[in-house]
């Protein structure tokens, strides 16, 4: 260790070795065998249970919480992976206090869910372990489809699809498949490589070719892939980001919150990774969050995330603002940025408080400063590289619910899609049911 938390500027090095071992670990650990059958012995297995319609891919939990109750975990992993193929980060990444648990009859009554998505890892981790694949491959149908996104939304619909018997190339800009899960998801929620081991077991399915360093609009054109392919899916996520429009914004130590985490996720070595002793977040979503505390997590001294609106406007769970400030990291809101000041890089950032109006949002004429080395913008992602001949609709691709866009033979989900939540449970969902639609229309 060369540096400490309290080391000027950004630097590496700011814990040792051990520390950031620690601190980048599972965030919880997995069930052994005998804490899955006392949770599972938890649920009531509820008739119309609504921790089913809380979930967007409807697993059928109560069935396979009753399959690790009697001892069947592989059967529970099937029953999982049946609705929702990635089922393993899911139950790492899911926001289950605000879906499956949070709808949970014993969360009702006594503000205790049962333990369904550590259920669900338990499950399906043990599955992902024997390496073993639980589905075959329909006969061939001499059917060929081109998915644009090698995210959770394009590896659902590839995976359904080829699991129909169709031939299926993914293409995807990035060096490895995985979207999000691979270069986005916060590093302590998928420890361990189980994005890319997902990844290379849902593969075991047979029919899927992935071609990465691939760009839709550079290598290759909507018009190719519709003339070489029977139907094509897009998934291809939201890989621009809003830009801060404020004086200072240029200044060196102002990067944007996404490639931050990016690089923290393809870092072979932690210790090298350079963080700033006072590091401001601008934003109020999950991004911000898994951006502030990555810093911390990293040794920075000072960690503030500031945000525009009150607390309950803010798109992070309770759940993850929690475990933010359990973490150290400071929560400022009602306040906007106004400017960010330095010579050359920047020293310090200075923000406007603001109040809820008739009309939006109104500063109330008092501003503060916040010392920073290092100012993440966490201010949302954007559609980039879609084909323009598509029908957008709120700055995103127009589906029906189906995932057909705008045009014929064309679907398209996830985030880059309307009418999900940008989550990556609700991408899984909408590329399988492309998958279905587009596997009814080919079979016509
Ligand atoms: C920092 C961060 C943390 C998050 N944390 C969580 C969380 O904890 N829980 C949760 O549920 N959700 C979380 N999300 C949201 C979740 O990751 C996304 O909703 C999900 O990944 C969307 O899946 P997708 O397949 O639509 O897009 P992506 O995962 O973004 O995948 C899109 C893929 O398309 C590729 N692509 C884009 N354009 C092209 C092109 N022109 N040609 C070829 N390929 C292209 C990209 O390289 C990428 O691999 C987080 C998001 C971020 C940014
Ligand atoms: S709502 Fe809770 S108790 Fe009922 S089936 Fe779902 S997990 Fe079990």
């Amino acid at each position: 260790m060369t540096n400490s938390p309290q080391t000027e500027g950004i630097v590496p090095s700011r814990l040792d070795r051990a520390s950031l071992d620690t601190h980048f670990d599972d965030l919880y650990p997995d069930l052994d065998p005998h804490e899955a059958r006392v949770a599972s012995d938890r649920c009531y297995f509820c008739y119309d249970a609504p921790c089913v319609t809380a979930c967007p891919t409807s697993i059928d939990i109560p069935l396979f919480i009753r399959q690790i109750q009697t001892g069947m975990p592989e059967a529970a992993a099937r029953t999982i992976l049946a609705q929702n193929i990635l089922g393993s980060m899911c139950a790492r990444v899911c926001p289950t206090e605000t879906l499956c648990e949070g709808a949970c009859v014993r969360q009702t009554a006594e503000g205790n869910p049962v333990e369904i998505g550590r259920l669900q890892r338990f499950a399906t981790d043990g599955l992902l372990l024997t390496n073993e694949h639980p589905f075959a491959r329909a006969p061939a149908t001499g059917k060929r489809i081109a998915v644009v996104g090698a995210g959770p939304a394009g590896l659902a619909c590839a995976h359904r699809l080829a699991m129909n018997g169709h031939d299926v190339t993914v293409l995807d800009t990035h060096a490895k498949p995985g979207g999000l899960n691979e270069y986005g998801i916060a590093a302590y929620k998928a420890a361990n490589g189980i994005a890319q081991a997902e990844v290379d077991w849902l593969m075991g399915i047979g029919g899927i070719e992935i071609a990465t360093g691939t760009e839709l609009g550079r290598d290759t054109s909507l018009d190719d892939l519709k003339t070489q392919y029977d139907a094509v899916f897009l998934g291809m996520g939201l890989t621009g980001v809003n830009a801060l429009k404020l004086p200072g914004a240029d200044l060196e130590g102002v990067r944007d919150a996404v490639d931050f985490i990016s690089e923290l996720r393809q870092s072979n070595d932690l210790s090298t990774l350079p963080i700033g002793r006072h590091v401001v977040v601008i934003g109020g979503g999950m991004t911000a969050v898994d951006a502030a505390v990555q810093s911390k997590l990293l040794g920075a001294e000072h960690v503030t995330i500031v945000y525009r609106r009150d607390r309950e406007a803010m798109a992070a769970s309770d759940y993850e603002l929690d475990h933010a400030a359990t973490e150290g990291v400071t929560i400022v809101t009602n306040a906007m940025p106004a400017a960010i000041h330095g010579d050359g890089k920047v020293s310090e950032i200075e923000f406007a408080y603001t109040q809820s109006g008739t009309t939006g949002l109104d500063k109330t004429g008092e501003t503060f400063r916040l010392r920073a080395d290092h100012v993440f913008k966490a201010i949302g992602q954007t559609l980039q590289g879609a084909p323009t001949v598509l029908t957008l609709e709120g700055g995103k691709i127009a589906i029906d619910a189906t995932g057909r866009t705008s045009l014929a033979g064309v679907w398209a989900g996830g985030d880059c899609a309307t009418g999900g939540e940008d989550l990556t449970v609700t991408a899984v969902q909408q590329g399988r049911d492309a998958a279905d639609d587009i596997h009814a229309a080919l079979s016509q």
